[in-house]
């Protein structure tokens, strides 16, 4: 392991929980590896391992497998997550307590690891608005949404200032901010090399100006999740004191068991946050906080609006879902499905943001057959009895590289293919020969095993 600066670990004495002993050593140590699995669609996956205790679905395990050569986790059955920022599971089921309906915006998501957790704890009547700036992100941020396979989670790609005419808007917003990333050392220990006060500096500044750009979308007794993954207080705790200073915002408490090993801090000003060091917890460096808007919001209204919805795509596409409490909206390429609460959003999103995806893309009606979207085939709201076709893993492998998986005798017509009962994509059989219609980009590069 490289050596880690002084500097930063002069800042972090006196921080309640941090041991600079036990800090150093686990820096020798590899960082464990963990998984959240996705409760839509559990396959009984990794069952037996060790839970990570603040979070549903998270597990720890014993080794790193090659995650790209297993065919479930194309299927969105699990995300590869660092165990400690699971804890957002834990913080948001207190600070919800069950409420329903609500609108949550995700401002700094890709490449999904905390939009993929709070698309799983929300109901079906809540609306997750996953964002990222960087448009290659954003891609990559869609694709995983896409397997996590939630109708109700849309995918924006917006700069944090967009989000501040959406006044009153949100009931939760989580900003999960691009910060000097000390916290991830043990994963990349050439970041240390790049480390330097300035940019702790340049990132402190930043994370003030994206709080200050989306404050105004909170509502009045809204909930603001701040996370990072830097061990340095200028990004922490005293961008919890500016908070504090610059509007009127309590913090929220959670309880914690004393064998996490987690350290509930308070900043200069009294705010709260908890804090994640290695040594102390099975996890890597992170820190998180949750504030409750106490100012008033006005808040935006519905207003009045022509509905999207086309029901005669609706009747056409109503074979492709399991239920039909969805609408049908004309999109730029195909049509999407959505559920009926969310159309007044839609109306309000759209003379804001630019949706980058909206509800469930469906695919295209053509004058002999449906041309199925990917997205329905990873869908967890898919109809389950639309004929589909179960591959072993082997032939899930050569589906997932695009090449000829030796299939003969299917019935024809569009199938779905599937891996232990889950959706994958799509084949158009011809009978003596399939057609692939996984999206080119999302092929497998890498070569299989012999
Ligand atoms: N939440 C993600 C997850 O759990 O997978 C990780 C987010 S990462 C810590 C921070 C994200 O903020 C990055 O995707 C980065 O591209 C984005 N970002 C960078 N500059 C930004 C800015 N000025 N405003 C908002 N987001 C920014």
């Amino acid at each position: 392991m490289r050596q880690i600066p002084s500097s930063i670990l002069q800042d972090l004495h006196g921080i309640k929980g941090f041991n600079e002993q036990a800090f150093l050593e686990a820096h020798d140590q590899p960082a464990p590896v963990s998984v959240r699995v996705n409760g839509a669609k559990d396959i009984g996956l990794f069952a037996t391992e060790e839970k990570v205790p603040w979070c549903e679905g998270g597990v720890y395990l014993p080794e790193r497998p090659v995650f790209t050569l297993d065919p479930a986790y194309h299927a969105g059955a699990y995300y590869v997550q660092e165990a400690s920022s699971m804890f957002l599971d834990h913080l948001l089921r207190h600070v919800i307590q069950g409420r329903t309906g609500l609108r949550v915006l995700d401002l700094c998501a890709a490449p999904g690891g905390k939009s993929t957790l709070i698309a799983s704890l929300l109901d079906k009547d809540s609306l997750l608005i996953s964002n990222e700036v960087i448009r290659t992100r954003a891609s990559i941020l869609e694709e995983n949404m896409t397997r996590w396979g939630y109708m109700n989670t849309w995918v924006t790609s917006n700069d944090p200032r967009d989000f501040t005419k959406l006044t009153g808007y949100f009931d939760v917003i989580v900003v999960d901010a691009p910060c000097s990333g000390s916290g991830l050392w043990r994963k990349d220990a050439r970041a240390i090399d790049e480390w330097s006060e300035a940019n702790v500096q340049m990132c402190g500044d930043r994370q003030q100006r994206i709080l200050a750009d989306v404050w105004p979308a909170l509502k009045e007794d809204g909930i603001l999740v701040y996370a990072t993954c830097s061990y340095s207080p200028k990004e922490d705790e005293e961008v919890l004191d500016w908070l504090a200073e610059t509007y009127d915002a309590t913090s929220c408490t959670v309880p914690l068991k004393e064998e996490w090993g987690i350290a509930e801090v308070q900043s200069g000003k009294g705010m709260t946050g908890y804090r994640f060091f290695p040594g102390n917890v099975k996890g890597e460096g992170f820190f998180i906080a949750a504030v409750q808007k106490k100012e008033e919001a006005d808040e935006m209204r519905m207003g009045r609006f022509k509905t999207f919805n086309d029901r005669k795509m609706q009747e056409m596409a109503g074979f492709l879902l399991r239920d039909n409490d969805f609408v049908c909206i004309q999109g730029k390429e195909d049509f999407s499905a959505l559920l009926p609460a969310h159309e007044g959003d839609l109306n309000i999103l759209k003379q804001c943001v630019y949706l980058r995806r909206t509800g469930l893309p469906m695919g295209n009606p053509s004058a002999k057959d449906w041309l199925p979207s990917h997205d329905v085939a990873l869908s967890i709201d898919k109809n389950e009895r639309l004929p589909a076709i179960e591959l072993s893993r082997e032939q899930a492998l050569l589906y997932l590289k695009r090449e000829d998986m030796g299939i003969e005798g299917a019935q024809k017509g569009w199938l779905l293919v599937k891996y232990n009962g889950l959706g994958l994509g799509w084949v158009k059989s011809l009978g003596n020969r399939m057609n692939n219609y996984l999206p080119k980009h999302w092929r497998i590069r890498m070569e299989l095993p012999e």
